[in-house]
């Protein structure tokens, strides 16, 4: 038998626990069929819940379950990495609890594995059910990232992926600590195949991103997969040493034309004060890479685990 790892990050949802589990197992059959055993790892990413509760109670009643408990909320992308690094699946799968991740899509995307590719992956074609300012700046992401990035990163992708162990370990030999899934993937390349589906509501609960929460995972995003900003910084710089120039001639030739008049003080605050916000800005940018590096170079853990069973 082989088998087939579902790797469950779960951050405060009780409620759709059992309900996920149920909607998996109906495509039990299929699997068994194919000679393929399921193994579920939910990942409590330090829920405040009775989440644990619930995964336990599943776990009396079937061995395939799992638990992987965290001590506090490390968020969802080392929710994934723990997952990963727990499996033993031949393939692996990474789906949301709220149900966002239809089970029912599984036995296609295992039929493309069978076809040879190395991953399936899912997109949302809409955003429906979301609030329109969030779509705005998710759209505008994606289009900055793409323009940015030599990363491929697509529009609408999903965490929603079924992949064989060789794309795994693959994954897993990025070790990072700023880790930004969405571009990982892309990054180790291998065969993909891509999956559209609508948007689907969340089965029970409330979404865990606030705005600002996916604010800083953006920056993640961009500093994790693109050195670009830093290069905006340099040419800011340049382009800006070139206005000083001509501004100093033009200063220079003003005053032997026609002599040294004390006028100019408005000119020259707005000249301090807009440099002045360039410079901030671009060691901004620099502050922005540089705790990113900080970080990095600490080597913290990037979950820790309470309970593992
Ligand atoms: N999640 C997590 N840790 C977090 C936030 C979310 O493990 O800090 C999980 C959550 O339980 C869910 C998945 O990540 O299974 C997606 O979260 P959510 O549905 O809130 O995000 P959305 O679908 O709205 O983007
Ligand atoms: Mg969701």
């Amino acid at each position: 038998m082989d088998l087939l790892s579902v790797i469950v990050p779960c951050y405060n949802e009780e409620e759709n626990i059992a309900d996920f589990y149920n909607e998996l197992l109906k495509n039990e059959a299929y699997f068994k069929d194919k000679g393929i055993d399921f193994e579920i790892l939910y990942i409590d990413d330090g829920s405040k819940d009775k989440t644990v509760e619930e995964v336990k109670k599943l776990r009396t009643g079937d061995e395939r379950v799992h638990l992987l408990s965290f001590s506090r909320n490390f968020g969802k992308e080392a929710a994934i990495y723990a997952g990963l690094k727990k499996s033993k699946g031949a393939y692996v799968v990474l789906m949301d609890a709220d149900l966002q991740d239809p089970p029912s899509l599984l036995p296609q995307m295992y039929s493309y594995i069978e076809q040879g590719y190395d991953s399936v992956a899912t997109r949302r074609v809409s955003r429906k059910g979301e609030p329109k300012i969030r779509s705005f700046f998710a759209r505008l992401f994606y289009r900055l990232m793409n323009k940015i990035s030599r990363t491929e990163i697509v529009d609408g992708a999903r965490d929603y992926r079924l992949m064989t162990r060789q794309v795994v370990d693959a994954i897993l030999e990025m070790t990072e600590y700023n880790r930004f899934t969405k571009g990982i993937f892309g990054w180790v390349g291998y065969e993909t195949k891509w999956l559209e589906y609508e948007n689907i509501e969340r089965n029970k609960g409330e979404t865990k991103w606030s705005f600002w929460k996916l604010f800083l995972y953006s920056i993640e995003g961009i500093t994790a997969f693109s050195t670009v900003p830093l290069a905006i910084a340099s040419v800011m710089g340049v382009l800006f040493c070139l206005v000083a120039f001509l501004l100093i001639v033009v200063t220079i030739v003003r005053k032997l034309l026609f002599g040294d008049p004390t006028s100019g003080w408005p000119s020259l605050v707005c000249i301090i004060s807009l440099v002045g916000g360039v410079q901030l800005f671009c060691l901004g940018i620099v502050g922005q890479y540089l705790s990113k590096t900080y970080m990095e170079v600490k080597r913290r853990p990037v979950y820790l685990i309470k309970e593992d069973i």
